[in-house]
């Protein structure tokens, strides 16, 4: 099963995306991976770069409780060695009107590509629960029970 997966940092340039990845690639399935956007913004702020060694790392600790129907959260900061934590910095472009705008256009761009999976049927939402480690066996677990997933595998 060929997999593609759009993410809210992800970034769609083309117009036309969608089309242009059928020509190139059969995609079976995407998954929108989703994430609350408060947490999202939250984590972008969180983002700092080692002025020295150029390693990238994340100082948000998000403890997002449920609720109006939003999955709670808990993500832990990626702190830096000791060497690198004195000489950090913030990316002139990690403030958050910039990121609201990235989000804003993000959403603008990805629309007609997720309009254009769901109309077809091949979109499955994915609300991410956590960082990768507390996301990636649950989707696993997804998409093996999906039926999608089940009528390919047997048509295979
Ligand atoms: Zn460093």
């Amino acid at each position: 099963m060929k997999l593609y997966s759009t993410y809210y940092q992800g970034d769609l340039k083309q117009e036309n995306q969608e089309e242009i990845l059928d020509e190139v690639t059969e995609i079976d399935l995407v998954v929108n991976l989703k994430l609350r956007e408060d947490v999202l913004i939250e984590k972008c702020l969180g983002r700092r770069v080692c002025s020295e060694c150029g390693k990238g790392f994340n100082v948000a600790s998000i403890d997002a409780k449920a609720e109006n129907g939003l999955p709670g959260m808990i993500m832990p900061p990626l702190l830096p060695p000791q060497h690198c934590a004195s000489k950090l910095v913030t990316r002139a472009d990690d403030t958050e009107p910039v990121v609201k705008e990235r989000l804003r256009v993000y959403k603008e761009k990805s629309q007609p590509v997720e309009d254009y999976y769901r109309k077809q049927g091949r979109l499955m939402e994915f609300d991410l629960p956590g960082g990768i480690p507390e996301s990636w066996p649950k989707l696993l677990e997804i998409l093996n029970l999906d039926d999608h997933h089940h009528k390919k595998s047997a048509a295979a």
